[in-house]
């Protein structure tokens, strides 16, 4: 039996739990909607179930989760609106005894679809979730892209329509504010899945434009989209999004710039989670008294450096590109502190 590993996915409306094992492979999953209040009493209780079917225990623990999120572990999920600061890095570790990894829910994504999805071998995409809230994360290098506070890659709250709609961000004009799951409901007056074909297409469109100014700013030309909202529009979606990005990216480095879906299909946030996991070891963890914290080893990425940083899964997950081995780079766990000439190339 290979290491597995405990996946948590933190959604506006549900919650999820698994347990994957180190070829990416789902081997228990479970969920349960997300609750307006005592959302952490529905996920221990959640997460305790997963844990107890577990074929053996899981050697960590990683989490995805709406943003944003802060280096330590702690969350303020836009659409989990009870969970303001809320700790939820030492509160599955004192649950489960397991060194946990806490990171966005898009970068969490970005860096499943690098390790087993449809980013394996690309050193720069974007991961791009669009479900209850829309959100990115970029690898740009073979890196996961940290940011001053771990909260890169953001595109939900990019301006598309300056004068637009008010966001719950507290902006305005935001991509989030046209193609999140609750903007839509709100605006049609029905569940997201059956919108109209046009908001479906406009849901394309929106995204295509917001990425064709990533990849002009981040010099990339793939992205790779799940959650629930555009896998369900499906082709309606994605041909929108395509056409967009063909008519706007028009730069010589951009042009040609690909929006697939995600590889791993309904599983990618669950992957993802574990590849947090996998590739991230927490640098700080210390286990409540009576609980024995694995080796530093067991949790270290097989194919890569026993002990990288945050950054290193993708690094290793996204194929050639070389490991730095800078070692003092923070990733999530560490404050994200600049590591220069980590570049990965
Ligand atoms: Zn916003």
């Amino acid at each position: 039996m290979s290491e597995l590993y405990l996946a948590i996915d933190i959604g506006g409306t549900k919650l999820t739990a698994g347990i994957v094992d180190a070829q990416g492979a789902v081997l228990i999953r479970d969920r349960v909607p997300t609750p307006s209040r005592d959302v952490w009493q529905a996920l221990a209780r959640l997460v305790r179930r997963v844990v107890a079917a577990s074929p053996t225990p899981p050697a960590a623990c990683g989490v995805g989760c709406g943003g944003p999120v802060k280096p330590d572990g702690i969350v303020s999920p836009l659409y989990v609106p009870s969970w303001r600061g809320f700790p939820i890095r030492d509160q599955i570790e004192q649950l489960t005894g397991l060194p946990t990894v806490v990171d966005t829910d898009a970068k969490a994504l970005a860096s499943g679809e690098a390790w087993h999805g449809a980013a394996q071998g690309v050193n720069d995409f974007i991961g791009v979730v669009v479900a209850t809230g829309v959100s990115g994360g970029i690898i740009s290098g073979g890196r996961l892209l940290q940011g001053r506070s771990g909260n890169a890659g953001g595109i939900g709250h990019m301006v598309v329509e300056p004068e637009g709609r008010d966001c719950v961000c507290g902006g305005q004009g935001c991509l989030d504010a046209y193609c999140s799951r609750s903007a839509i409901e709100e605006e049609t007056g029905r569940a997201a899945q059956r919108a109209p074909r046009a908001i479906m297409e406009r849901t394309g469109t929106l995204v295509g434009r917001a990425l064709a100014s990533v990849g002009a700013v981040v010099d990339l030309k793939l992205a790779v989209v799940g959650g629930s909202l555009a896998l369900g529009f499906g082709d309606v979606f994605f041909e929108a999004a395509q056409h967009e990005l063909d008519v706007r990216a028009r730069l010589g480095f951009v042009s040609g710039f690909k929006i697939v879906p995600v590889g791993l299909g309904h599983h990618a946030p669950l992957v993802g989670a574990a590849a947090l996991a996998r590739f991230a070891p927490p640098q700080s963890f210390s286990p409540p008294s009576g609980v024995a914290r694995p080796p530093a080893d067991d949790t270290g990425p097989a194919t890569g450096p026993a002990t990288g940083p945050a950054t290193e899964p993708t690094a290793s997950a996204a194929g050639p590109s070389p490991s730095s081995g800078d070692g003092g780079a923070g990733g999530a766990a560490e404050g994200g502190q600049l590591s220069p000439g980590a570049t990965g190339e």
